[in-house]
C-alpha cells in the first residue's frame, strides 16, 4: 500500500549532492525510502582538521543527513572506500540483495555506467546495483541518477547521459531547503560544497529539477511517453501483490 524507494550508493554524501530533492520528495509524500552506503568514505578528505578517523566523522554526517532528509533507514555494507573494484563482487551483491528483498522496493537508484565522475566505487555500485535488480524479484524499475550536460565540471563533458536519454524529471524546488541542509551535514566535505553550491559560495544553484535515466523495468506493458515526472509510473503500488 505505499511507495518503497531504495537508494543504492558508494559514499557518503553521494546521497546529498546527488538526488536529495527526490528523496526529500517521496518521503514528504509518504513514500518510504533506504540508503545504502557501501562505505564510510574513508580516503575523503577532512576539512574539519581534526585527528579523528574521517571515515568515523563520516558515518555521524551521514546519519545526520539521513534524518535531515527523513529517510528510514541507512544501511552501510561496511567496505573501505576506493577498494571497492578489488571485492569479488559475490559477497557485496548477496549482501544488497538480501538488503532489498527485506525491504522489498518496488524502485532502485544507483549511478549509470559512468558513475557520473569515473570515481571506480560509483562504477562498481552500478554493476552491483544493476545485478541486484535483476536477481531480485521486487524492484520493477531501476534508475541511474544523472546530471545535465551543462552542470557537469567543462572538463568532464562526456560522464553522464545525453541530455536526450534523461527520461525522468523530478521538481524538487520545494525541497531546497531540506537538500541544502543536507548536503552542509557533510562539513568534513566543506570544499567540495564551497567550489559546488553558490550558497556556499560555488558556481551552482540548486538545481530546480533532479534527471535521472530508466535503465530498466520489468513492467509488461509499460511505454515511456515522453519524460517520467514520477519514478513510479507505471506501478500499482495499491493493488499488486508483493508490492502493494
Ligand atoms: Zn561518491
Amino acid at each position: 500500500m505505499e511507495k518503497r524507494l531504495m537508494v543504492i550508493f558508494a559514499h557518503p554524501d553521494d546521497e546529498s549532492f546527488g538526488p536529495s530533492g527526490t528523496l526529500a520528495h517521496y518521503v514528504q509524500t509518504g513514500a518510504r525510502v533506504q540508503l545504502i552506503t557501501a562505505t564510510k568514505g574513508e580516503a575523503g578528505k577532512n576539512a574539519l582538521g581534526t585527528d579523528e578517523p574521517v571515515g568515523q566523522i563520516r558515518e555521524r554526517e551521514l546519519q545526520e543527513a539521513v534524518k535531515v532528509l527523513g529517510l528510514e533507514k541507512l544501511h552501510f555494507l561496511g567496505y573501505i572506500d576506493k577498494t571497492l573494484k578489488d571485492l569479488e563482487p559475490q559477497r557485496p551483491i548477496e549482501k544488497i540483495l538480501h538488503i532489498v528483498n527485506d525491504f522489498k522496493p518496488q524502485v532502485l537508484i544507483s549511478y549509470g555506467p559512468t558513475g557520473i565522475s569515473m570515481h571506480s566505487d560509483h562504477i562498481t555500485v552500478h554493476k552491483w546495483a544493476s545485478r541486484v535488480f535483476r536477481m531480485s524479484a521486487h524492484p520493477q524499475k531501476l534508475y541511474y541518477h544523472t546530471v545535465p550536460r551543462e552542470l557537469l565540471l567543462a572538463r568532464h563533458p562526456d560522464l553522464t547521459f545525453d541530455d536526450g536519454e534523461i527520461t525522468t524529471i523530478i521538481d524538487v524546488r520545494k525541497y531546497h531547503d531540506i537538500k541544502k541542509s543536507a548536503v552542509l551535514c557533510h562539513q568534513t566535505q566543506r570544499y567540495s560544497i564551497e567550489r559546488i553550491f553558490d550558497f556556499a559560495g560555488g558556481s551552482r544553484s540548486i538545481p530546480e529539477e533532479e534527471t535521472f535515466v530508466l535503465a530498466d523495468h520489468k513492467l509488461k506493458d509499460y511505454q515511456l511517453q515522453g519524460i517520467e515526472n514520477e519514478l513510479f509510473a507505471g506501478i500499482n503500488v495499491f493493488n499488486r501483490e508483493g508490492v502493494g
